[in-house]
């Protein structure tokens, strides 16, 4: 697959990213904004409330990353481990398309972080 191809693939992602931390803040707002009649209420909203958090935020690091992508096809870069040079396995990149090191060095990344941790 060219950069070119790639970069739609991002773009149609970080668009559709876009769309659901739309739908989360719209959902977020409806239920802190709702009156809880019951306390019962109050705890359920309260949970839901910080799910929808944290999944916002999810999605706010994956689309800063996928812009990320975006820039590297640009330069032609998309698709090189940015830690080894090595080309990142075609299945990583349709599963994970903003993955930005191979799958060894991802392991080793992440044996590091445990560690440090
Ligand atoms: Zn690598």
């Amino acid at each position: 697959m060219s950069q070119q191809q790639h970069k739609l693939i991002l773009k149609d992602l970080a668009l559709e990213i876009q769309v659901s931390i739309g739908n989360k803040e719209k959902e977020f707002l409806d239920i802190t904004g709702e009156v809880a009649i019951e306390d019962g209420d109050q705890s359920c909203i309260n949970q839901r409330s910080t799910q929808l958090k944290s999944e916002i935020a999810r999605l706010k690091k994956r689309f800063t990353e996928v812009g990320k992508a975006v820039r590297l096809c640009d330069e032609g870069e998309y698709g090189y481990c940015q830690a080894c040079g090595d080309d990142i396995e075609p299945k990583r990149l349709s599963v994970r398309p903003e993955s930005f090191t191979c799958v060894e060095c991802a392991e080793q990344q992440e044996r590091k972080d445990k560690l440090f941790s």
